[in-house]
This record gives structure tokens, sequence and C-alpha cells, in this order.
């Protein structure tokens, strides 16, 4: 089942209070190739952002009120395929558990992605070397037919309206006491947002932790991505919402390091097990976002075994090779590129599909 949870930690976070120090160095996209590398050119170089006191401020504020969507771990015995298949009901015509129902809120009609890349003080220090390039995956992404499977769920059917914004980073983030939490990263995002002056639902923040790095829903340390503590490790990644005083509206997702058993997808992809499964998450958060921002939009409120499950959830496909159960990606070709990514469920089709 999928975490559903209105943010229960409150402040009382003193320490984590000038929690997070920064370098100066600027972290270069590298091992690009020639064209994307002009596009990365393009843009504004990735900027160092500092957490200061009134980001945490703004985020103790926030954090109580937020909403937060998870992508359950995989464990050994677990695999639960879900089937999102066709019943017969008993009265008239065909009945279809997997499609989901529409709950009133926003969607994403037309959103700029930016990343926030977060170091760890050692270990991996580029952006290549920690998540291989998940801005070029996004830019794809947003070119491909795949990312249309959401126009029946935002109504609109023009092309382009996902795209790749800003790129953020900060380093050697060392909290008082670990591992950080949902409210260290709404400080992150708030200090995004208000730099860029980039908020609403046309901004989605993607927050990349560096390999080592563990981040928990709240302070009570208990539903955490923990690799390092099975008691805790409940999910791969996570997307939310939170309303700031100043910024206002902001869309995130926190996206751990991926290759790890539990989280990555299945071995021989077309781009290697760290990069495949960094995309294949980050896109099953991008989906979750874009249909159901705010725990309001789109989801599956049928008591059919799906309940409460968003567009990426039923098709979370697993399998079990030697003793770990991996995610089950599906080969696919994004603006050209191959790629190994989850399908999404297509109300239309009453299936999971790579397509409209
Ligand atoms: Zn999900």
């Amino acid at each position: 089942m999928p975490l559903k949870s209105t943010v229960l930690a409150r402040a009382g976070r003193a320490a984590f209070a000038a929690a997070i120090a920064v370098s100066g160095v600027a972290h270069a996209v590298s091992g690009m190739g020639a064209a994307r590398a002009q596009t990365a050119a393009r843009r504004p170089a990735s900027r160092t952002i500092t957490v200061t006191a009134s980001d945490r401020a703004a985020a103790a504020v926030s954090e109580p009120r937020s909403k937060r969507h998870a992508l359950i771990v995989n464990r050994l015995g677990s695999g639960r395929t879900p089937s999102p298949t066709v019943a017969r009901s008993s009265g008239s015509g065909a009945r279809y558990p997997g499609d989901l129902q529409y709950h009133g809120g926003k969607t994403l009609t037309s959103t700029q992605q930016h990343s926030i890349y977060v170091y760890a003080s050692t270990g991996c220090s580029t952006v290549a070397t920690c998540w291989g390039n998940p801005d070029g995956f996004l830019t794809d992404l947003g070119k491909s037919g795949f990312i249309h499977v959401t126009d029946q769920y935002t109504h609109q059917s023009s092309n382009g309206r996902y795209t790749v914004g800003a790129s953020y980073h900060t380093t050697a983030l060392t909290p008082l006491a670990s591992p950080l939490t949902d409210l260290d990263m709404q400080a992150l995002v708030h200090n995004a947002a208000a730099l860029g002056k980039q908020s609403g639902y046309g901004h989605m923040y993607n927050i990349y932790l560096a390999p080592g790095i563990d981040v928990c829903f709240d302070s009570k340390f208990a539903i955490c991505y923990s690799p390092d503590n099975a008691a805790t490790w409940s999910f791969c990644a996570y997307h939310g919402s939170a309303d700031f005083a100043d910024v206002g509206h902001v869309i995130y997702s926190v996206e751990p390091p991926q290759n790890v058993a539990g989280c990555s997808v299945k071995p021989g992809t077309p781009n290697g097990t760290m990069i495949d499964s960094t995309n294949s998450t980050l896109s099953h958060e991008v989906f979750e976002a874009i249909t159901d921002p705010d725990s309001n939009g789109w989801w599956n409120s049928t008591n059919s075994g799906n309940l409460g499950q968003e567009i990426a959830d039923e098709c979370q496909f697993r399998v079990t090779i030697a003793q770990k159960t991996f995610g089950d990606t599906s080969s696919v070709k994004l603006n050209g590129r191959a790629y190994a990514t989850q399908p999404e469920y297509n109300n239309t089709a009453h299936a999971c599909t790579l397509k409209v």
C-alpha cells in the first residue's frame, strides 16, 4: 500500500538549526553528449544554496500541513504484482478496478522541473557519478509520447508542457541529529523557490540525495529511506506539496539513491542500473505529481485491491531474481533515446502503458 500521510512533524527542531553547511564548489554536469551539453549550457549553471534559519522557520510552519505520497520499498517475498485487469461486475458492463478516480484537486498542466542536488561530505561529487543524468531523462520524457499518458488527467494535449528548469546544489549536509527529515527537504525547497522566485503549479523541485544520505518522514525517525536500517526502511522516494507563507505553494519530490536492493531496477537495462534506477523512480514521482500533486487529484478510491494507489503505484511491477526483488521495468525510447522505466496507469486503455 502507498503511504499517504498528513505530516505530523512539528517544530521543536532546534537540533537541525544551522545544520547545512555549503561549499561554493560548482558541480558540472558531465558525461553528456554534445547536443545535451549545449542544452545545459543555455540554462543557468547550478546555483549553490544555503539553508538558513528562516528557511527552517518557514518549513516548520508548512510541514505539519503538507501532503506526501511514498513509493514503498520492494522486499523479498513482498512481490505483489499489481494487476489492474478487467473484471466483470455482476451488473451491467465491464468494471476496471485499476482505473483512477478524480477527487477535485489540481493537476500539473504545464510545469518546469527544477533539480536540487544534495551531496554528501564524502563520495561522489558530480551529477553524473551520483545520479547519472536526471535532467537529460526529464528533457527526453517531456518530449516523448509517454508523457502524454497524463493528458487524459490534466485535460491538456499540447507538446512541450513539461520542461527542465533551474539547477541548485548543496554539499556537506551535516545535521546535528540524523537522519534528515521532510522538514529539512522543505527547508531546501523553500530556499530554492525563494532564490529563483519560482513556485506554484508551474514548477516542481526534485531533490536528489547522494549515496549515504538517509531521510525520514519526521522526527520520530520511524518511516524512512534507510537501507542501512531495515527496521525503519519503508520507502524508496516520495512526492509532496507544501504551502509557504511567503513563496506560496510548492510541489516537490525527494529522490534518495535508488541503486540499492529494494529500490533498484532489474539488471541489464540500457543505461546501467544506477542511471535507470534513478530515472525510473524519478518518472514514478513526476507522473504522480502531475496527476495528484496534493493527494486530492487522481488516485484509486475503489475497494478493488488498489485503494489509495496513484498512477505509478499500480504499475510498479516487481521481479525476484537470485533472492533479490527488483523493479521490473520496460524498455522504451523517449525522444529517440533508450531507457528502462516502469509504465503508468492509463484509464483510457484500462492498463499500464508506455504510450497513449
Ligand atoms: Zn507512488
